[in-house]
C-alpha cells in the first residue's frame, strides 16, 4: 500500500501526524473547548432564513470583502472591547485558523521564524510549518504564566518575524496581563520590527478586559478572535482579526478570492444578531469554569487559574492512564501532552457533575 512517504511530499511533512483531538462517541466530550449549550432556536431560525435568502444568489460568487459581515463584527468588538473598531480594521476567515494560517502567509513564509511560549495552541507551530515558516519554541515560567524576561532575551536572540502571544492561554487558561504584551512588541520591534499576534479566542471568558485598546498607535499588532467559543458557533467556521487597516490589506495579497462562503456569511450575521443571548451562556459557563477550580482543588488536584472556559488541572505520574479512567466513567477529557497535566472544558452542570465524578473516583476520595 502507498503511504504518504512514498509520496514526493515536502521534506518537514514526513513522518508528522495530522493535528486533531480525538473525536470519540462517549456521554460527555469536554476535549476540544466547545460551548456545550446548543444555538437557542430562535436563532436557528433566523439563520434559516438568511441562509435561505443567500441560497437565492448561490450562483454567484460571494461578497468577496464581506463587508456587511465585518461591519457587524466591528460593531461587536467596539461595544465589548472598550476601543473603536471600525470596518477598516476588522478581517475575517474561516476559523481563526485561516486567520493565523493567512497571517503566517504573509509575514512568515521561507526564511523567515515565528515564536509562541509553550505550553500553547499547537497550531500556531503547525501553521507555521505548513507556511514554510521555522517554528521557535519559547519558554513559560514553572506555574505557566509568560516568563518576560525569558521571552524577551528569545526575541533578541532569534529576532522572529511574528510573535504570538495567546491570552488566555490554550491549554493552560491563564491570561498574558497587558504590560506584559506591551513589553513583548517593544521587545519585537527593537530586534526586527515583527508582527505580534494576540491570540484571543477565549477573550470572552476572561476576567479582564481585551487588549483591543492596545492597537491604538501599533501597525505591528494583531488581535485574533473566533466565534467558535463565546458565539457557541464551532461548527460555522468563523474566525476574524482586528488590526489597523495596513494589515487587512496586507492579507488581502494570500487569501483565496471569495474563501468566505455566503452560506458562510449569512450564518455569521444571523449569529451576529443574537449576540445577547449568546453571551449570556457566557456568564453561565465562567461561573461554571470557576466551580471546576474550586471543586478540583478541594479534591486535592492542582489547578491552573484559568480566564478561559476551560481547565487544567493535575498533576498526575501517568498522565495517560489519569485520562483514560476519566474515559472510562463515559467522559472525555484532553491530555494536551504537557506532562501531569489534563484539561477540561466546562459544559453544561450536568456534564461537569460526571466530570468531577469521575475524578473524585480517580483521585480516591469518592464519599
Ligand atoms: N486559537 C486558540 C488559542 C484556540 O484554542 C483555537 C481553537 N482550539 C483556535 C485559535 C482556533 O479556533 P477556530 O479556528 O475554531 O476559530
Amino acid at each position: 500500500m502507498t503511504g504518504i512517504d512514498d509520496l514526493p511530499v515536502r521534506d518537514e511533512l514526513r513522518g508528522k501526524t495530522p493535528y486533531g483531538a480525538p473525536q470519540l462517541d462517549v456521554p460527555v466530550r469536554l476535549n476540544t473547548n466547545e460551548n456545550p449549550y446548543p444555538l437557542p432556536e430562535p436563532l436557528v431560525e433566523r439563520i434559516a432564513e438568511r441562509v435561505r435568502e443567500a441560497a437565492r444568489g448561490l450562483n454567484r460568487y460571494p461578497d468577496r470583502d464581506a463587508v456587511e459581515l465585518r461591519t457587524e463584527l466591528a460593531a461587536y468588538l467596539t461595544k465589548t472591547g472598550k476601543h473603536p473598531v471600525g470596518t477598516e480594521n476588522v478581517w475575517a476567515a474561516n476559523g481563526s485558523n485561516e486567520v493565523i494560517q493567512q497571517l503566517l502567509q504573509t509575514f512568515g513564509g521561507p526564511g523567515r521564524s515565528a515564536i509562541g511560549f509553550e505550553p500553547s495552541y499547537s497550531m500556531h507551530g503547525l501553521i507555521a510549518r505548513g507556511t514554510g515558516t521555522a517554528w521557535i519554541s519559547g519558554p513559560r515560567n514553572e506555574d505557566f504564566t509568560l516568563d518576560l524576561a525569558a521571552a524577551e532575551r528569545a526575541i533578541a536572540e532569534h529576532r522572529p518575524d511574528v510573535v504570538f502571544v495567546t491570552t488566555p492561554n490554550n491549554p493552560t487558561g491563564n491570561a498574558v496581563p497587558p504590560e506584559t504584551v506591551l513589553a513583548l512588541y517593544e521587545a519585537a520591534q527593537a530586534a526586527k520590527p515583527s508582527m505580534v499576534v494576540v491570540d484571543e479566542a477565549y477573550v470572552e471568558f476572561s476576567h479582564g478586559d481585551s487588549l483591543l485598546p492596545l492597537l491604538e498607535g501599533r501597525p505591528n499588532l494583531v488581535v485574533s478572535r473566533t466565534m467558535s467559543k463565546a458565539f457557541g458557533a464551532a461548527g460555522l467556521r468563523l474566525g476574524y482579526l482586528a488590526a489597523d487597516p495596513a494589515v487587512v490589506d496586507a492579507v488581502q495579497l494570500v487569501r483565496l478570492p471569495y474563501h468566505l462562503s455566503a452560506v458562510t456569511q449569512a450564518t455569521a450575521l444571523a449569529a451576529l444578531e443574537h449576540t445577547d443571548t449568546l453571551l449570556g451562556y457566557v456568564e453561565q459557563l465562567k461561573a461554571e469554569r470557576d466551580r471546576l477550580v474550586t471543586e478540583l482543588r478541594a479534591m486535592g488536584c492542582e489547578v491552573t487559574e484559568s480566564d478561559a472556559n476551560f481547565v487544567q488541572f493535575g498533576r498526575f505520574a501517568d498522565t495517560h492512564a489519569a485520562w483514560r479512567k476519566i474515559l472510562d466513567q463515559g467522559v472525555l477529557v484532553r491530555d494536551n501532552g504537557v506532562p501531569g497535566w489534563l484539561r477540561v472544558s466546562a459544559g453544561t452542570p450536568k456534564e461537569n457533575d460526571a466530570f468531577l465524578d469521575a475524578v473524585r473516583e480517580l483521585m480516591g476520595t469518592a464519599g
